[in-house]
Formats: structure tokens, C-alpha cells, sequence
């Protein structure tokens, strides 16, 4: 299978070099050059089997140059064995037509473990192979970077280097961060906002010399085998709901839509995902842009929800590459007028491609923690500030005759104080974890500044 950048000029790339490299040269996204697609009866299979094996069967088209069957499974299995659940992405029915599907199982709490454990398996296979080291630099608004670092720590051929901005990110995730001891384990905490870290790693990405020379690797949603790891509960959840038989809606709480776009690749792969529903907090850059047409950056205002403060949303730019017909020029063009304007206009045309893809919704700050209380009240559950701006647009979205899966993004324990705020319930650490504000930190504070930061990094990976 071969990988072609949303920005047509970077060459075309089999999975392991798609992969590796996380940014394209041209600097855009990789995607398949053609989705494999799953007939209804393959799809019916599924329903029953374990996560593990669902995972094979949807990722196995995606990296059958790189990785025998055999070998694939095995990474699968001991990527998820680490995980709380035995179901791995459990379903939990919320209401008459309402479920929730928990992402917070994996090692540190939230979502991003599903393609993070299963990147630090695939990673470590290919380098085995090739005898290569890798420096990672991951930019987080908090949950990628700690998954990464679990995925990645104490490893020999790899050294990992989380951006992460100063001040803006909960006390579990930085400490999920800070507290690991390996040396290869290097937190930053960057002077500036996500989008700050977020273009300092692109910069990094584009200075082809520096990226060459340290063997620069990127985890970030940017990078393909996120996403596609990321489509496989897609097709767990809704065959346990019926699908092929009958299509399910999916409401995904969103930021840099990576996410949702893993949903938008499982329909394109055949499942009748119904309606896929971004939805945003006070930062709402993506909710504007579906519902007007103006894709247009302004500040962030951090919010409760803080891995959702985002307003350049990068994996927009793969639903903007179909939306064009798979322009890459045309994308080109539009990423142009991001950097020098602050924002473009979509075509009608896309607009309507998008519209028929994608809704969305935006839940404020009263209003999400409105949701995390009524959520409590209703059902029991303690749910996390994005999850509950999940719930508040999907309720908004809900309708009779589809099921409405929301997409539970972390542990209510990663953010105690926004559930605490809504429910006057302090949601604990599961036991494994109860220790974390004991642990030592470590952290080096950086200006945004891609110079200083090259240095830092070229010193530490030569000791
Ligand atoms: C990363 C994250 C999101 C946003 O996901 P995207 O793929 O960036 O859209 C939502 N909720 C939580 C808890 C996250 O960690």
C-alpha cells in the first residue's frame, strides 16, 4: 500500500517509511493513496470476536508490505495487554438510544493509548529490523505526550521529547509526564500555547537538515498509524451494535480531528458509520469552519476541557484533501493562506462534500459541566470534561432510529477538579496509579523558540 501526501508534492511512501517519517516533505499528511475496502459479510464477521482481532482484520490491508500476519498480531496482542479492560473498548449504554464508548482503559487514561501502544510496538519492530535509532518529538496538549512516553520509555534505540505547553495542562497529565524516570524520558514545558508546540515540531519537521541529523520521528495525530490504529474501534463498536445491518452515529469530542477522522476512514472502508459529529469546547475553530464555510484561527481560551484548546486543527487537512477530490495543490494553496492570513475559505463544492461527511456542535463552558453533573444525576457516571462535551452535542444530535456512540475520550480521574467543580466528587486514580503525586518530576522549561530547542535536543540525544 502506498501512502500520498495531502499536499501532492512529497513522494509516495509504503507504510514503514509513512510511519517513521510522521510529516510529509512537502509538509503535509500522509494518506492511503486508496482505502482497502471491507465487504458487509467481512463486516458481519467481526461482531463477537476479540479487540485484538478486530484490530488485525482493519489494520492488516494498511501494512501488509511492512509486517508479516503472524508478526502483526503479535504487536497487536502485547500492545493492548497492558490495558485495564478485557474488552479493551468497552461499550456502556447510557440511555435508550445513547452509549458511551470507553477509550480511558490503556496505561495512562485517555484515548490516545489505543494508537500509541500499538506505535511503540510497530516502531520497535521496524527499528529492530534495521538496527536505526530515532529521536521522537511529540507536541501535546496533554494526553499524546504522556502516552507516548509510556509508550516509548526506557527503550535503547529511541529517545522521546514531549512539548508541552507551560501551565495548561492538568496536574495528572504533567505528572504523568514529569514522573518517569528513564533517561531516554525528556518533558519540555514550552513557553506558549498548544498551537505554540504544535508549530515548533512542524518547524523542526521542515528544517530537512536538523530532521535528517537527529533521525527525527513524529507520533503526533499527524502521523498515519495514529489514525489508523484509531479506526479500529470504530469497527468494534458498531458491530456490536448492528452494524452492516443498521448504521450507527458517532459523536467524537474534537481537536486536532484525528479522531473523527479515523471514523471518516471507517466509513470509507465500508461501515455505516450514520452521522459522525465533531464537537468542539469554546475553542471552536472546527465547528465554525463545518458550519460556515470559514476556516479562521482566533486565540485560545483555555478551557476545562484542555486537550481539546486548539485552533490549528492539523488532521482537518486530510478531511479538506477529500473534500477537494484529492487536490494537493488546492490544499497547498489553502495551508498557504492559513500560515500568512490566519484562515481561508472552503469551496462550495468541499463545503458540501465536508457537510455530507461531518456535523458538529460546540458545548461552553457551563454548559460541559452542566452535562457532567446531569450525566451523574442520570445515570451514575462520573464522565471527563471532553467526554461531556461529547455528550452535550450528541444529545443535542440524538435521534430514534440510529444508536448515538460518544466517544469517551479519558478517565474522569485525569481531570478531578473540573468533575470535582460539577459534582463536589473527587473521581480517584485507579490503584496502579496512586502514587503519582509522589513521584519525583523532572522537567526542562523552553522559550518558543526553534533554535533553543534544537540545541537542547542535539545535547541531550549525544550523551
Ligand atoms: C486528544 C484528545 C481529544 C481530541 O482528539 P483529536 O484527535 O485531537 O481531535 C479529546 N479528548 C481527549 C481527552 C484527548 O486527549
Amino acid at each position: 500500500m502506498q501512502y500520498v501526501s495531502t499536499r501532492g508534492s512529497a513522494p509516495a511512501l509504503g507504510f514503514e517509511e509513512t510511519m517513521m517519517t510522521g510529516l510529509a516533505r512537502d509538509g503535509g499528511l500522509y494518506v492511503p493513496a486508496e482505502v482497502p475496502t471491507m465487504t458487509s459479510e467481512e463486516i458481519a464477521s467481526l461482531a463477537g470476536l476479540s479487540y485484538e482481532e478486530i484490530a488485525f482484520r482493519v489494520i492488516r490491508p494498511f501494512v501488509a508490505d511492512a509486517f508479516e500476519a503472524d508478526e502483526l498480531r503479535g504487536l497487536i496482542k502485547t500492545a493492548y495487554a497492558g490495558f485495564d479492560h478485557p474488552a479493551r473498548a468497552p461499550l456502556k449504554q447510557l440511555a435508550a438510544n445513547g452509549f458511551l464508548l470507553e477509550l480511558f482503559h490503556g496505561p495512562t487514561l485517555a484515548f490516545k493509548d489505543f494508537a500509541m501502544q500499538l506505535i511503540g510496538q510497530l516502531m520497535q519492530a521496524a527499528l529492530a529490523r534495521s538496527g536505526a535509532r530515532i529521536t521522537i518529538v511529540g507536541a501535546t496538549s496533554g494526553d499524546t505526550g504522556s502516552a507516548a512516553i509510556e509508550a516509548f520509555r526506557g527503550l535503547d534505540n529511541v529517545d522521546v521529547f514531549i512539548l508541552y505547553p507551560h501551565g495548561r495542562v492538568s496536574e495528572v497529565q504533567r505528572r504523568q509526564m514529569t514522573t518517569p524516570s528513564e533517561d531516554n524520558v525528556h518533558a519540555l514545558a514550552l513557553h506558549g500555547h498548544f498551537d505554540d508546540c504544535q508549530a515548533r515540531l512542524k518547524d523542526m519537521f521542515n528544517d530537512h537538515a536538523f530532521r535528517d541529523e537527529v533521525r527525527l520521528a513524529g507520533v503526533n495525530s499527524i502521523n498515519w498509524a495514529r489514525v489508523l490504529a484509531q479506526v479500529v474501534y470504530y469497527f468494534s463498536a458498531a458491530t456490536s451494535l448492528g452494524a452492516p445491518h443498521r448504521p450507527v452515529d458517532f459523536t467524537v469530542p474534537t481537536g486536532n480531528f484525528g479522531d473523527i477522522f479515523a471514523g471518516h476512514v471507517a466509513r470509507r472502508m465500508g461501515l455505516p458509520v450514520g452521522r459522525l459529529i465533531a464537537a468542539t469546547n469554546q475553542n471552536d475553530v472546527v465547528n465554525r469552519a463545518l458550519t460556515t464555510g470559514e476556516y479562521r484561527t482566533s486565540e485560545v481560551t483555555p478551557s476545562i476541557s484542555p486537550s481539546m484548546d486548539i485552533q490549528v486543527s492539523s488532521n482537518f487537512e486530510r478531511a479538506l484533501f477529500d473534500a477537494y477530490g484529492r487536490d494537493g495543490a488546492a490544499v497547498a494553496q489553502l495551508m498557504d493562506e492559513l500560515r500568512g492570513q490566519g484562515g481561508f475559505a472552503i469551496s462550495q463544492g468541499a463545503r458540501e462534500s465536508l457537510a455530507e461527511s461531518f456535523g458538529s456542535g460546540m458545548a461552553d463552558e457551563a454548559a460541559t459541566l452542566a452535562r457532567i453533573r446531569a450525566t451523574r444525576d442520570a445515570t451514575g457516571e462520573l464522565v471527563c470534561p471532553h467526554t461531556a462535551v461529547g455528550l452535550e452535542v450528541a444529545d443535542a444530535a440524538e435521534r430514534a432510529e440510529a444508536p448515538m456512540v460518544t466517544l469517551a475520550t479519558a478517565h474522569p480521574a485525569k481531570f478531578p477538579d473540573a468533575v470535582e467543580q460539577a459534582t463536589g466528587l473527587r473521581p480517584p486514580l485507579p490503584s496502579r496509579m496512586a502514587d503519582l503525586y509522589d513521584r519525583a518530576e523532572r522537567v526542562a522549561e523552553v522559550e518558543n523558540d526553534l533554535a533553543a530547542l534544537q540545541t537542547l535536543i542535539r545535547d541531550r540525544i549525544s550523551k
